[in-house]
Parts: C-alpha cells; structure tokens; sequence
C-alpha cells in the first residue's frame, strides 16, 4: 500500500485553523469555550464531516471523528490532541496531532485501506490550564483520573465554574458519561510538535517519547504562570535518541 500525505493540503489547513483566534498572526490565542475556540471546533468538525468520519462530541466537548472498522466489536486505533491554545501560542502546537491525524486518515483511504478496528480521531477538550487553571480537563474525565463533580466545581477566573462554562458553550449532558471503559483503544499515537530543542540541535525530524515528565508543582498553573507564559506540559516530554 503506498501511502501518500497531501503536505500542501495539511499546511494550508494549519494554517487556516491559526486564522481562528484571538491574537494577531503568527500567534495563536485560542482559550476554551471562547468563540475563537468554538469557530475553530466547528472548522475541524466539517473537515472531519468532509473526509467521511462520523464525528460525536462529548459532553466536555472531546471530539471523536471515526472510521468505523470491519468488527464495530473490536477497540479502536486512535490518534489526536488538541487544539485550544494558550494565549499567544505558536500554530502547530496540538494542531499537528489533530490535523496530521486527520490527514493520515484521508491518506489511508485513499489508499483504499480497510480498517478492521476501527480508527478515530480524538480531539482532547481543555488540554490547556489556562480558563480552568489545571491542564488536561478532557483526559482526566475519559480516564476517570478526576471526578465529574471536581471538574464540574472547577473555576475560570472570572469566578463562572467548569460546570456553566461549558453548559453556556453548548455541551449538554452529564460529565459522568465522559469516561470511557479501559478497553475503548486498543492502541493510541499522539503526534506533537517538540516544545524543547533536542531533535532540532540532533537534526531528527521526529522522535518518539520513551517517558514524560510530570512535575507535581506544575499540576496546577497560576493564571500568572500563563501571563508569563508558561507552556504545557508536552515541553518535559523525553525523547528516545
Ligand atoms: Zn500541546
């Protein structure tokens, strides 16, 4: 199977999706449930709608766009990130993973291959501390690392909780219903672009992490840090040389 990826395609894409922000180019400023990021979501939704794949959207707002495979039985493939922004971030971060997944996807059929798992794409609501002050709200809530009720009482600054932030936004439902059971994927490739300077000064396009580092002190940022700056936590990832 010969697989071929559309890169003026996928560039243009990234570069539209950095268009949808509160910032002016080349940053990005993409702050959850803001109108910036629900245009955006709206976007990636139709691109998704656009290549074939079914999308649903939970009720923290994670986005899954699937392939459904030959046995619907079977756990699926995933890949994803995000795509809310810090303010004044750069285009590519989160990004890469979603619309490099997506583009992976549209390369596999038009390849004409036939998934037997499923494949989906998963776009991680809330991954960025920056309106609740903790980072990666979407993913503690699919794996069950926080509870509903903890996420729900979670408060943006300017006092509105989690709860009625995303409810204003449009996403109904119970928080509850956003975990998902342990066998739901059967594997998972995040793709995302290198917070840190090693593959640059190795000259390695791409590496793969062997661990990531999860500073206790960092777990949860002062609206400060994100003033001054302070990015996710992708920029402790280590990678395999
Ligand atoms: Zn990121």
């Amino acid at each position: 199977m010969k697989l071929e990826i559309d890169q003026q395609r996928l560039q243009a894409e990234i570069d539209t999706l950095a268009t949808i922000s509160d910032a002016e180019p080349p940053v990005v400023t993409r702050i959850v449930f803001t109108p910036a990021d629900l245009k955006a979501r709206e976007w990636l939704m139709s691109r998704c709608e656009e290549a074939g794949l079914s999308v649903r959207v939970d009720p923290i707002g994670n986005i899954f766009a699937c392939w459904e495979g030959a046995d619907r039985a079977l756990p699926a493939v995933g890949t994803g990130s995000h795509i809310d922004a810090i303010p004044n971030a750069g285009k590519y971060d989160g990004v890469v993973g979603v619309l490099g997944g997506l583009e992976a996807i549209r390369a596999l059929r038009r390849a004409g291959f036939q998934p037997k798992h499923s494949i989906e794409l998963l776009v991680f609501a809330t991954e960025e501390p920056t309106r609740f002050g903790i980072g990666c709200l979407g993913s503690r809530l699919l794996s069950g690392s926080m509870s509903a009720d903890s996420a729900g009482r979670l408060n943006d600054s300017d006092g509105n909780s989690a709860e009625t932030v995303r409810r204003s936004a449009g996403f109904a439902g119970d928080l509850r219903d956003v975990k998902l059971s342990a066998s739901h994927y059967k594997a998972f490739v995040e793709m995302h672009i290198e917070q840190g300077p090693l593959l640059e000064q190795a000259h390695l396009p791409l590496g793969i992490v062997t661990k990531i580092a999860a500073p206790a002190s960092g777990d949860r940022y002062s609206r400060d840090d994100f003033r001054r700056g302070t990015s996710c936590c992708h920029k402790n990832c280590v990678y395999a040389r």
